[in-house]
């Protein structure tokens, strides 16, 4: 038996001026074709009381808890690129950030949290500098602090336990889960001096922060880019901590192994924590413009491998809904059945394996409103070995509240994989 889930991100919305969300407007015959033949109902991925993220959403659509089980965005951010963490090791996020003014680093103001989305290269020099006087290098070489580059300006900052080398406070990863860092998206304009990290510990952290900016204030690559009319990625901000997340292996879960294709680095992380393999696709970039059919290749590709299961996470309907582009997230839902969902089945039938295909959204992202919402989401399920009369039956909001209703992912999964 072969199993493949598509989870088109925040694809499930809310009714237009016209009546129809964009699921009942997109021309998608292939998924709707398997709602036909296969069950239709809706799950709820997100539990009371939890911000419905992505993190949260796809954890549970993999059958995790998205209570228990989260631990935070950065660590599987930083999973995903490399990087080898140990159970005891915290990870953050550090963005370059640009910060303005004169005097005081409390009394700076900060104007942009991506130094105008800085290019790859840019970046990963501006955080060298800032590890080569800060780092320290990682616990397994005696040392406890270490910055990595990331995509643009999404670096990562692992400090490992131990004797601290830096500045002679406690042990900080033991204290790091406990205080809150603000996001510097969220205080884009503000004086930081009134957002820097405060509470027992934490005044490490401030410390790297504004030695970061003696480092990269004066930097050549920021000198380029002030003449060259950029924002400069003069500091370093800190924040989005957490440990590795300590999660049951896939397989121990539901006896089977898999890869998941995702575009964005939070998914992929979420998917080596499970200890499933995580495909790099080329172009998948989580945008309108992703490379779909490469994806569905890569999909075939796996399951040619031998792999009993694939996971693929397409990000841009959600993306279009973010920027509130209602048309796109409908160019992006055909796309997907077409360019996605046509081949792998396609490819399926022909091989003659049987399988399940199990269509769901991670969460709802509403175009009008531009941001996640926690409502249930519809999904579909169809298996080839034991197809079901249910014509009328549609992958939509509506269609997915006629039929059976999921209390949790986990229940979900548990089901989609189980069914005899
Ligand atoms: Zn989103």
């Amino acid at each position: 038996m072969r199993y493949l889930i598509l989870v088109p991100d925040g694809a499930a919305d809310d009714r237009d001026e016209n009546g129809k969300t964009p699921l009942e407007e997109a021309h998608m015959p292939v998924v709707n074709g398997l709602a036909a033949r296969g069950f239709v109902g809706q799950v709820t991925t997100i539990p009371e009381g939890i911000f419905p993220g992505s993190d949260a959403a796809n954890l549970a659509v993999l059958g995790y808890d998205p209570v228990a089980d989260l631990t935070g965005r950065s660590p599987l951010e930083a999973v995903s690129m490399g990087i080898d963490m140990s159970d005891t090791d915290v990870a953050f996020r550090a963005n370059i950030v640009t910060l303005v003014g004169d005097g005081a680093y409390g009394d700076l103001v900060i104007t942009d949290h991506s130094s105008g989305d800085i290019g790859d290269e840019e970046a990963r020099q501006l955080l060298k500098a800032v590890n080569d006087e800060l780092g320290a290098g990682r616990a397994e070489n005696g040392g406890r602090v270490a910055f990595y580059p990331g995509v643009s300006y999404r670096g990562a900052l692992i400090v490992s336990a131990g004797e601290p080398t830096v500045t002679g406070i406690g042990d900080v990863s033991e204290e790091a889960a406990g205080y809150w860092l603000t996001p510097p998206h969220d205080i884009l304009t503000k004086r930081i001096g009134d957002y820097l990290p405060t509470g027992e510990g934490s005044g490490f952290i401030k410390e790297l922060m504004e030695k970061s900016y003696d480092i990269l204030k004066d930097h050549e690559v920021n000198k380029d880019r002030v003449r060259r009319g950029l924002n400069p990625g003069n500091s370093i901000w800190i924040w989005g901590q957490g440990k590795k997340p300590a999660l049951d292996s896939f397989e121990s879960k539901f006896g089977i192994t898999g890869s998941v294709i995702a575009g964005v680095d939070l998914i992929k992380g979420i998917g080596i924590c499970a200890g499933l393999e995580s495909i790099t696709v080329p172009g998948a970039t989580g945008t309108l413009e992703t490379n779909f059919a490469g994806k569905a290749d890569a999909v075939i590709e796996e399951f040619e491998k031998g792999k009993d299961f694939v996971y693929i996470h397409v990000e841009a309907p959600d993306e279009c809904a973010h920027q509130g582009n209602r048309a796109d997230k409908i160019e992006s839902l055909e796309r997907i059945d077409a360019e996605v969902l046509a081949k792998v089945v396609g490819w399926l039938r022909k091989d003659g394996e049987p399988f399940r295909v199990l269509v769901v959204p991670d969460h709802r992202t509403p175009v009008a409103l531009r941001t996640h919402t926690m409502e249930p989401v519809p999904y579909v399920i169809y298996d080839s070995g034991d197809e079901q009369e249910n014509a009328g039956a549609l992958f939509t909001e509506a269609s997915g509240e006629n039929g059976r209703a999921f209390g949790s992912g986990a229940e979900l999964a548990k089901y989609f994989f189980g069914k005899k």
